[in-house]
């Protein structure tokens, strides 16, 4: 899901051509300005704001608008292009494309393919593309150039009319319009082994080695990372020319792998013993110690292999440290890890705020946005935008067990997987009950995923900002639901709160049937503070019908509260000034010392 492309639209007569562009580009979603176009995955109040939220995070930007808001827009935030997306204008009618920026970062290539969809060609500027059909600098998948910084210069000179040689293989350069000559000072060159290249030559290395890994549980990850090291440079390979880390699946939580894959910039993918036990035949240091331990004789080889192919051949037997091995196995032509394996699923647990989309973090958003399965309570998953290709797991209220344990099962199945909340993910909500559930549940394979926890703004907190300040001593929370607390408990919890003189945050604080809880609750405050202690009553905070009301112990409307509420109450420093709530911290009449903002 991560290479998303936003189809951005403006107007309601650009929402049919959007809608066009997004059937035929997979994982897109269309983007609305709200006053002016309904119906989109991704409503947005601010045109400017949002291009530039999509384009810092890295998402190609197809505008369905004038070529010119897309340049003015963007233009305070254009940096480095070698690290920015691709962006495309196409005119609301269709009648032009035009790549924009980032054209030999997929905006050409979009274009192109945007162009062959409504039957115009692209308007495609950069030199290079025009005068030889390639892109120097934007190689095909699979091929990764050693040194972009050279590109640039290279391709003036090229463009001036010099020659250049070629050294290696290269079908998509011989295919090209780029005259190869023996004899010119400029060369590309081809190799799989460490080469910086210089300003008269580009270096391309083809990612067609699979690096299988294997360790000790626990290992440190530089012993992993130094032993590779030393296997490459002894093999003279570039680390550039790995297509990915690959591994068994009881290796899927091991640090030291990812920490490898991550520094090499590769995607870590895994294959069960079967899978690896299957090529056995091939392997040159077969072991029947592994295969007690692990079900298959060989974890380095076996993966290297898997990953490389039929055709593919160990290139680098077995090679050792302490608590590690590593081997790497050849492929004729580029190896696309991504599809081979299973990659480590991930579990986030996200919460959307209490209401409105501008409390949700923009980290919560790009979660979100780039899971391949959502679960969550109905309402919740409501407030979130449907995506293309993104499957919707929508519970009932209750079921929080069988939410969790189906967000799980996904993310061990390899998926990225979003389990949402509302509100904060570990406040009264999801995200212990995932640890809960590791713990407990008879899935060990469970703990293999990674599982991430997103914060969000409480209700407590949106509360608290739309009252003043009520929170800005020291405060607690306590739920008065007592489904899965002894009443009991909350009771006790209660006194010692009013004991301590803490502001109070009180959660879960009546239902239709649930009502003496609530009673009770402010029978044990009042008995340590007086009744004019000032309480917020806030009500579906960010939403719609949201209301906040200040009151006080004594005037409280009990009737007037429910599950949809949460209330603050005060403590004997707590104030009401000007309509606002708020507790100070001392900042008036103590000296600074100790006390930082
Ligand atoms: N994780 C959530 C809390 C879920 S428990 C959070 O961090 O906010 C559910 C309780 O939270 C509700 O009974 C209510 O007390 C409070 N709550 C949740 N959303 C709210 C909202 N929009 N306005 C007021 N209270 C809310």
């Amino acid at each position: 899901m991560t290479d998303t492309v936003a189809i951005v639209v403006l107007t309601e007569r650009g929402l049919a051509m959007a809608r066009r562009i997004r059937s035929c580009l997979t994982g897109a979603r269309i983007h609305g300005y709200s006053t002016r176009v309904s119906d989109v995955d991704v409503a947005f109040d601010d045109v400017g704001t949002e291009l530039r939220r999509l384009f810092a995070d890295g998402i190609d930007i197809v505008g369905v608008c004038a070529a010119g808001i897309l340049m003015r827009t963007l233009a305070p935030v254009l940096a480095d292009k070698r690290e920015e997306p691709a962006v495309v204008a196409v005119a609301e009618d269709g009648s032009a494309v035009v790549p924009l920026l980032g054209g030999h970062r997929g905006a050409n290539e979009l274009g192109r393919r945007l162009g062959e969809v409504l039957g115009v060609p692209a308007a495609v500027t950069t030199a290079g593309d025009i005068r030889w059909q390639v892109a120097l600098d934007d190689p095909p998948s699979g091929w990764v150039l050693a040194n972009p910084h050279h590109c640039k210069s290279f391709m003036a000179r090229l463009l001036a009319g010099e020659h250049c040689r070629l050294e290696g293989e290269a079908e998509w350069l011989e295919c090209s319009g780029i005259e190869f000559r023996t004899d010119a000072v400029l060369s590309v060159r081809v190799t799989d082994a460490p080469d910086g290249g210089d300003e008269d030559t580009l270096v391309y290395h083809r990612r067609r080695f699979a690096l299988g890994v294997g360790c000790e549980r626990g290992v440190a990850t530089s012993e992993l990372a130094d032993l590779v090291e030393r296997t490459l440079a002894g093999a003279g390979l570039s680390s550039r020319s790995l297509a990915g880390v690959f591994s068994v699946d009881l290796k899927m939580d091991e640090p030291a792998v990812h920490a490898l894959a991550e520094a090499l910039g590769l995607p870590a993918r895994f294959f069960g013993p079967p899978a690896l036990e299957a090529l056995t035949p091939r392997l040159a240091n077969p072991s029947e110690t592994v295969f007690r331990e692990v079900g298959c004789h060989g974890v380095s080889e076996a993966a290297a292999l898997a990953a490389a192919g039929e055709r593919g051949t160990l290139r680098v037997a077995k090679t050792k440290s302490k608590r590690t091995t590593c081997a790497v196995a050849e492929a004729p032509s580029p190896i696309d890890a991504m599809q081979l394996g299973r990659a480590r699923g991930v579990l986030t647990v996200v919460g959307l705020g209490p209401g409105t989309p501008a409390w949700r973090t923009p980290a919560a958003e790009a979660a979100i946005r780039d899971a391949a399965h959502l679960v969550g309570y109905r309402g919740y998953l409501d407030q979130v935008p449907a995506s293309a290709g993104q499957v919707r797991h929508a519970h009932a209220l209750g079921e929080e067990t069988e939410r969790v344990d189906r967000a799980l099962a996904l993310a061990a199945e390899g998926h990225p997987v979003a389990l949402i909340c509302s509100g904060d993910p570990g406040v009264y909500a999801m995200a212990a009950l995932v640890f809960e559930r590791l713990e407990a549940a008879a899935h060990p394979h469970w703990r293999q995923s990674e599982i991430v926890v997103l914060p969000g703004v409480s209700a407590m907190h949106g509360a608290a900002a739309l009252a003043g300040a009520p929170l800005g001593h020291d405060f607690c929370a306590i739920s008065l639901s007592d489904l899965l607390t002894p009443w009991a408990v909350i009771e006790q919890r209660l006194r010692a709160a009013a004991d301590g003189d803490f502001v109070v945050a009180l959660y879960n604080p009546a239902s239709n049937r649930r009502r003496r809880g609530l009673a009770r609750a402010i029978e044990i405050l009042a008995a340590k503070r007086a009744p004019a202690t000032p309480v917020v009553v806030a009500r579906a905070v960010g939403r719609d019908d949201q209301s906040v009301t200040v009151t006080c112990l004594r005037d409280l409307d009990q009737a007037s509260v429910d599950m949809m509420t949460v209330l603050i109450v005060g403590s004997t420093g707590t104030r009401v000034s000007g309509g606002y709530v708020y507790t100070p911290r001392g900042y008036g009449t103590k000296g600074e010392s100790g006390v930082s903002a």
